[in-house]
């Protein structure tokens, strides 16, 4: 436990896992905590071990059982980065917490300190709000033919109607006045599709808010070249991940920003930066991603005038020109190390910034109401066929349809279109598309389509020496399409 000494007597201290990582976890987690220390944070510390060293103890998630049950327990973790080791089946720990404790919610600040910290964006202020549990972070990828493989993206309602709910609730407790979401819509109809479509529908609940969506390619570009203009930003999981990064590396560095992971039950709060292999065990990383998530994690847990102390100390070591390496340029007195920098911060305890906005710390958001988000009346669904893939490399598109067609005669379905990696190869087909070994075959027949017809045509299809790997069952949905079109049909 650390700062027991100076708690006034009958102050609780609240408990919290602390995970040290790896690489150059150690050292900014010891920095971290010194600084929390000093400034009388009232925290009973459980240390648990999560990653490299678990991995190669043979536990594949990297997180073991004594340690979900200290989190169990604890419900609020502060994490140092952790090292993913490359293939061998391991999966990302981060992901494995945020989807066994439900942590929908990553919140990403990041804001410019100029003109003590190098930005050609001085006034950026912007809060990456990102999706946490789904799209490709499923993890759920197949090779499916010996030249393809896939990632498997879901984005559902409840999910993106939850970070979409948070993102709005979060600018309205902060006073943000702007909401913008970014998709791939354009694209990705049906995934992104909802994505947007759910943000256009909450946002008609906060109409003291403006909103907006951007396509995110020209989102992103505009957030590298303008990022002043933006205020809170929802993204789904991987476009959020990635310009998280890009924020906080416009706003300074990459060693800067802070975050929190927040679920109904537990909250975790991290650097957004990797354990930095390359500089791990030298004594020169940043912390401050790290304690800006420490400061996030007090306010989370009641220890406001803690975290403003900190944070306070933090951006007047800042404005001194106390800095590290990552950070250090023409603003800078001297290039310190981490436990330097972590002392430069524990001498100016008690002092506040002399030009800098302290920020207000993040208010609570009203979490119990994005909880009870309104379900959506089911939809009338009925299949009216099915997409069978094919591992075929015996010939062409009209080489495999004729096979298909001879087959599957008597199973009530029709054979209406093949499709490689996308584009509808027959009946019509365009010379220039370069085929592959997998083949999307797309069956129709007077709907409903039943579980039995699609078995009877696998069977047809197994037996004419066809090996289908894969199927997709066709559905409308209140007489709509759940399904996208072939490019060209
Ligand atoms: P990284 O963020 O670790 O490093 C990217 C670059 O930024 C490196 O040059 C590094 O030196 C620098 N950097 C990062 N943090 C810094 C700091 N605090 N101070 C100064 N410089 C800093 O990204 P990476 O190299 O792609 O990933 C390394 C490992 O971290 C991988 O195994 C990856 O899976 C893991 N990772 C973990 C988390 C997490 O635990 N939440 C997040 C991202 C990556």
């Amino acid at each position: 436990m650390i700062a027991a000494e100076r708690l006034p007597a009958g102050s609780i201290a609240t408990p919290v896992a602390v995970a040290h990582g790896d690489g150059i976890g150690p050292e900014i987690m010891e920095a971290t905590l010194a600084v929390l220390a000093a400034a009388g944070a009232r925290l009973d510390l459980r240390p648990i071990e999560i990653g490299e060293r678990v991995y190669r103890a043979g536990v594949s998630s990297g997180i073991d059982e004594p340690a979900l049950a200290t989190l169990a327990q604890t419900r609020v973790l502060l994490k140092a980065p952790i090292t993913t080791p490359q293939g061998g089946g391991y999966k990302s720990l981060n992901v494995t917490i945020r989807k066994m404790f439900g942590l929908y919610a990553n919140v990403r600040p990041c804001r410019a300190l100029a003109p003590y910290v190098h930005t050609l964006h001085p006034a950026m202020d912007v809060v990456i709000v990102r999706e946490n549990e789904e799209d490709v972070y499923g993890g759920i990828e197949h090779r499916q033919t010996a030249d393809v493989t896939q990632c498997l993206k879901l984005i559902t309602r409840t999910g993106t109607e939850r970070i979409i709910r948070y993102a709005f609730e979060y600018a309205r407790a902060n006073g943000r006045k702007r909401v913008t979401c970014f998709s791939k819509d354009n694209i990705m109809k049906i995934t992104d599709g909802l994505f947007h479509a759910i943000f256009e529908e909450v946002a008609t609940e906060y109409p003291e808010i403006a909103c907006e969506h951007l396509i995110v390619d020209i989102g992103a570009a505009k957030l590298a070249v303008n990022p002043e203009r933006f205020d809170v930003i929802v993204l789904p999981n991987l476009y959020g991940d990635i310009l998280s990064d890009v924020a906080a590396e416009l706003a300074g560095s990459v060693g800067m920003a802070g975050s929190a992971n927040i679920g109904d039950g537990l909250a975790m709060f991290e650097a957004i930066h990797g354990s930095a292999p390359d500089i791990a065990g030298t004594g020169i990383a940043n912390p401050s991603g790290l304690l800006n998530a420490a400061v996030m994690m007090l306010a989370h847990i009641g220890q406001s005038e803690v975290a403003q102390r900190v944070q306070n100390a933090w951006l007047r070591t800042i404005e001194d020109g106390f800095h590290t390496r990552d950070i250090y340029g023409t603003q800078s007195a001297r290039c310190l190390s981490t436990a330097e920098f972590a002392d430069a911060i524990i001498e100016r305890l008690g002092s506040s910034p002399r030009h800098l906005r302290a920020p207000a710390l993040a208010s609570a958001v009203d979490t119990a109401h994005i909880a009870n988000a309104t379900a959506k009346p089911a939809a009338h669904k009925e299949r009216i066929g099915v997409d069978v893939f094919i591992d075929f490399t015996d010939g062409n598109a009209s080489d495999l349809a004729q096979r298909l067609l001879a087959a599957t005669r008597e199973c009530g379905l029709d054979l209406a279109m093949i499709t490689n990696r996308g584009t509808q190869v027959w009946p019509r087909a365009s010379e220039m598309t370069r085929c592959v070994d997998h083949w999307r075959c797309r069956f129709t027949g007077a709907a409903p389509v039943s579980g039995t017809t699609v078995v009877k045509l696998l069977a047809s299809i197994e037996s004419a020496g066809l090996e289908a790997i894969k199927t997709e069952g066709l559905y409308t949905f209140d007489g709509k399409p759940g399904f996208s079109l072939g490019q060209g049909q």
